[in-house]
């Protein structure tokens, strides 16, 4: 599988082509929210885990197939913790001197507490790391951290990052129904992100699968309370649809599982968008994936998203009298 793909449509970076330079699920986190399933591997170990040059060779070849225009932003977003690979200064440098088109890295920020780190981080254009709390209790719950790394690590690592980096510091807030949406704990958390002097706070949904099926967004009513709370550099990021680019790979079913891998799509988008690649074939070809056991259906709140086979979701409570049945059926 490349690690090179899309571009896809961002929600806040336009046609952004994304750059995964870590296995799939290799994090330090274990978000309740987390669209990709449970971590695994878990681990805390920084290394190259793809090779660097190999990771430079692939953002080349498909920057030489595009036009300028076509792609907004070069995005290290990983299907588990970028800044795990050890190289990732490397390579951010690299693909600067390849292109002037901005680069942005998503993290969550954890490991921005060692001095390595932040550098590495010192060339991209904007940083997008996360702090959903400024709970230790709620870090636990929400986030699930290594043992190892704590909410003061998070917090201080992202203050010292402010304080030498120019570039655009845009944190991200998910925000979880009965979780971090109480006044307090916005409050708390508004002071902790005034603390660390973000440029743009980014609120999030859970919109695309939780790993959680217990999961949910605030109601509307909540949520303005937060932007409210959060101050005037918050901003709700509502999830977009649009076309994405299955050129990057040999064949667009490649491609599309490349994409799914990263981002889980809700079925409705997904046919739209395939209808351009696939012209009259979507449905025929994810209901052959799925029976090849290459993607699996994931139901949350009624909604189906369709995924990599490979994610470890928790069932729906609804559907455990099946799995159960299946399992003594065995
Ligand atoms: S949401 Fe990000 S940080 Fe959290 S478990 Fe998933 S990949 Fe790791």
């Amino acid at each position: 599988m490349k690690t090179v793909f899309g571009p896809v449509p961002s929600r806040r970076l336009g046609q952004s082509l994304g750059i995964d330079p870590v296995p799939f699920k290799t994090c330090n986190w274990n978000c309740i929210y987390c669209q990709l399933g449970r971590t695994s591997p878990f681990t805390l170990e920084r290394r190259e885990y793809v090779p660097r040059t190999e990771i430079l060779e692939q953002v080349q070849e498909v920057l030489d197939r595009h036009d300028p225009g076509e792609i907004d932003w070069i995005t290290f977003v990983g299907s588990g913790e970028t800044c795990l690979h050890s190289e990732l200064g490397w390579l951010i440098n690299a693909v600067k001197q390849e292109t002037e088109i901005p680069v942005a890295v998503i993290t969550n920020g954890s490991l921005l507490h060692l001095p390595e780190v932040r550098r590495e981080l010192q060339a991209a254009d904007a940083v997008l790391p996360s702090l959903d709390t400024a709970s230790e209790r709620l870090y636990r719950k929400i986030n699930r951290p290594h043992h190892s790394l704590t909410l003061d690590m998070l917090i201080s690592g992202l203050r010292d990052f402010r304080a030498e980096y120019h570039g655009q510091l845009w944190v991200e807030v998910m925000l979880i129904k009965g979780l971090n949406d109480g006044e307090r704990d916005l409050q708390a958390l508004a002071a902790a992100l005034e603390y660390i002097r973000a440029d743009e706070i980014h609120l999030l949904l859970p919109t695309r699968p939780p790993v959680e099926p217990w999961v949910e967004p605030p109601d509307e009513v909540t949520l303005q309370r937060a932007q409210l709370i959060l101050g005037k550099r918050a901003r709700l990021v509502i999830e977009i649809s649009g076309t994405f680019d299955l050129s990057s790979e040999r064949s667009a079913v490649e491609a599309l599982l490349s994409i799914l891998t990263r981002h889980p799509m809700c079925e409705s988008n997904l046919l739209a968008a395939l209808e351009k690649w696939l012209p009259g074939k979507g449905a025929q070809t994810l209901e052959s994936l799925r029976s090849t056991g290459r993607v699996q259906v994931i139901t949350r709140r009624g909604q189906r998203f369709w995924s990599m086979a490979q994610a470890h979701y928790t069932e729906e409570m609804d559907n455990l009298p099946d799995m159960r049945l299946k399992g003594l059926t065995k």
